[in-house]
């Protein structure tokens, strides 16, 4: 049995991105493979692809990037017109192949292959209850638990497997599903991650952005709801909203910096909530400087906002290379921090001798943001006062975004002051919830933003115990909940 550490080291940090694709009379492997391209910056570990011809689900997954994993031959071995990809992401423990995902398996109805993004916040206690009825897994991962939900509930139908397994499984999940002969696409109650729908020719099409609609020639069509399910057969697409649906916490931070700058979500460009932030950024933390300088890519937007509303002249004071990949995907420390240098040069003629506002979308753990300010500093900035369009982030994310422990959070551990001295910055200004809410201007619609104020509107099962994750407390998974059938269909 694995120990607890073990246990939240492999599943915690997961960021993935899923596309689903219906459209009778195309071989949509194809165009799963664009799909998951435009997706990539949602998880660069691992991809997958599962397509079927009607009678038979076939698929192939591997680790690396998309670009790597899939070539002519293998996408000519997933024939078919149903389809689901998925891209995965991780940091560390669960970088695994067999985490890799969609995940396979063969119901009462035929073969299966799911694929999700998010994070169950319930999945101990469920692989717990599921063991205890003799149910073996292979992975760790949120989404063969889904897949083994659904199969077991499949004898009762499509829609009330779906239904079933949605009242089981609890936190954040985007899910695509690719059976013989059709395409499930649902939702969490809180939609928390995205899923969007689109058109494509006489299909449909299912993406976690709406950027992976677009080399594929599909139009958006909306989001999904939250707690929805669709399901795409050769009657067409028809949709229906789950029990204690519609709650709606959309994440702030896919906003923020996760999701691509041309993706729409609620109706809201990305790139334009980003540069509103910029804008809100100067209003709260205004300041006489010569230069507006992005962090490329992630900065660009909100340092045109700032400079716009500021009058400062917005201009480039470093380069970043196209072919080095986050930062984020080293997983030591030490291979992080070479990471910036090998990522972002500086280019010094536009900064020397200048006032500069250095704009970012986040401060997580602190050493991107720190390297920066020295490198502008090392090239001759006068001053470096740093902006930041996520507010400060304290708390650990347990629906599906790699925030790393609160022992890592500098905003957990440092006051602003303090982290202003740790960045060798003259100043430091953090956007406030309510600033960041405000740019992505959704109106009414509520938001998870549990990352910068610790609301979780999920509860957290006791067995994902948080401070557990940060401390690294070693102990006994989640034991079995006596007198608790989980399973009413075996
Ligand atoms: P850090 O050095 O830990 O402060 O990293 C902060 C930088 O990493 C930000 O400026 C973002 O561009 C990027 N970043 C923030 N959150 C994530 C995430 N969840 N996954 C990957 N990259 C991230």
């Amino acid at each position: 049995m694995k120990h607890h550490d073990e246990w939240h080291l492999d599943r915690i940090k997961e960021e993935c991105g899923v596309v689903g694709f219906y459209v009778p009379g195309e071989e949509v492997a194809r165009l799963a493979f664009f799909g998951l391209f435009a997706l990539q910056h949602r998880g660069q570990e691992s991809a997958g692809i599962a397509a079927s011809d009607g009678g038979k689900v076939r698929m192939f997954k591997d680790m690396g990037l998309v670009s790597k994993i899939f070539t002519e031959q293998i996408l000519d071995g997933l024939p078919g017109h149903v389809a689901v990809g998925h891209t995965r992401y991780s940091t560390s423990g669960g970088s695994e192949q067999r985490n890799a995902q969609p995940i396979f398996c063969v119901t009462v109805v035929g073969e299966m292959a799911v694929a999700h993004n998010g994070n169950l916040t319930n999945s101990a206690e469920l692989h717990a209850e599921l063991r205890a009825v003799g149910q073996k897994f292979e992975t760790d991962a949120d989404s063969e638990l889904i897949a083994v939900l659904l199969m077991k509930y499949m004898e009762l139908g499509i829609d009330e497997a779906v239904r079933r397994t949605m009242a089981k499984i609890e936190g954040a999940y985007s899910v695509a599903v690719c059976m013989e002969d059709r395409l499930i696409g649902f939702r969490d109650p809180f939609g928390v991650r995205p899923l969007s729908l689109g058109r494509i020719g006489e299909g449909w099409m299912l993406a976690s952005e709406s950027c992976a609609f677009d080399p594929v020639a599909a139009r958006f069509e909306r989001d999904l709801m939250p707690g929805e399910v669709v399901v795409v057969d050769s009657t067409g697409l028809r949709s229906f909203l789950t029990d204690g649906s519609t709650r709606g916490n959309m994440c702030l931070f896919e906003f923020i910096y996760f999701a691509r700058p041309d993706s729409v979500m609620y109706g809201t460009s990305l790139y334009q909530a980003r540069f509103r932030m910029g804008s809100a950024l100067w209003a709260e933390h205004p300041v006489e400087a010569d230069l507006v300088v992005p962090v490329p890519d992630s900065g660009i937007p909100a340092a045109i906002g700032f400079a716009q509303a500021s009058g400062i002249p917005f201009g480039e004071g470093m380069m970043k290379s196209r072919y080095i990949h986050r930062t984020f995907i080293q997983p030591d420390q030490r291979m992080r921090e070479l990471g910036v240098r090998m990522k972002l040069s500086p280019l010094r003629q536009n900064i020397a001798g200048k006032r500069i506002v250095l704009v970012d979308d986040s401060i997580v753990r602190g050493t991107t943001t720190d390297q920066i300010v020295r490198m502008m500093r090392e090239n001759g900035a006068k001053e470096v006062h740093v902006r930041i369009t996520a507010p400060p982030i304290e708390h650990p994310c347990y629906y599906g975004i790699d925030m790393a422990s609160r022992e890592q959070l500098i905003a957990a551990n440092k006051t602003i002051e303090e982290i202003r001295e740790h960045l060798g910055a003259d100043s430091l200004g953090y956007l406030s919830v309510d600033g960041a809410m405000d740019a992505v201007g959704i109106g009414e619609r509520r938001f998870c933003n549990a990352c910068f104020t610790g609301n979780y509107p999920i509860q957290v099962s006791s067995t994902f115990d948080r401070d557990g994750i940060a401390k690294g407390v070693v102990g006994e998974m989640a034991t079995v909940r006596s007198g608790q059938g989980l399973l009413e269909v075996e």
